[in-house]
């Protein structure tokens, strides 16, 4: 096991004092930097950087930012949440390093599409049918993969197959 213990910390979101939500901090009592190429591979992180070695992932509308000696979480609801998502990629970094020799490491992030070229094909009349607030969250919403070109109904069938076939270019589901 490549990762074993840590210590977390709960802090308080400064920039927004009211937040419903806390941010969770663990420093890894064990350096994971060599087995975060192989993290990356297996989950699909959104950035990747080499050096120093730093993945965040996002998963369920928050990030988790993993490094060599620390793991960051945001948009948790208290301690217990935040734990529990930390021993979640603690597993998968002591899989991921276990399994290291039949994983290709990956070096860099998935690639995603572009908020701004989803904009073009969109009506941007910001109707709010798709229960979204404005045409440019959906296309956010699309570019994570939370969405898809069905959801709003106001694409001229044109728009809608240039659309697919841009979203098609992308994994979505990593
Ligand atoms: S339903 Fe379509 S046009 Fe209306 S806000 Fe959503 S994306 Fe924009």
């Amino acid at each position: 096991m490549l990762l074993k213990t840590f210590s977390l910390e709960i802090v308080n979101n400064h920039c927004m004092p009211g937040a419903m939500s806390v941010n969770g901090i663990a420093r890894l009592n064990q350096d994971v930097g060599c087995a975060l190429p192989y993290v990356n591979a297996v989950l699909g992180a959104i950035e990747y950087i080499k050096d120093p070695p730093t993945a965040t992932f996002r998963t369920q509308g928050r990030l988790i930012s993993v490094r060599s000696d620390q793991i960051t979480v945001n948009a948790v609801q208290d301690r217990e949440q935040a734990e529990k998502i930390i021993k979640w990629i603690r597993r998968e970094i002591n899989d991921a390093w276990q399994n290291r020799e039949t994983i290709t490491p990956r070096y860099k992030g998935v690639d995603r599409p572009q908020v701004v070229e989803i904009l073009k094909h969109l009506p941007r009349t910001n109707c709010r049918e798709c229960r979204q607030p404005t045409c440019m969250v959906f296309a956010l919403r699309l570019a994570e993969g939370a969405k898809g070109s069905d959801d709003c109904p106001h694409l001229d069938g044109e728009s809608k197959a240039a659309l697919d076939e841009y979203l098609n270019g992308f994994d979505l589901d990593n």
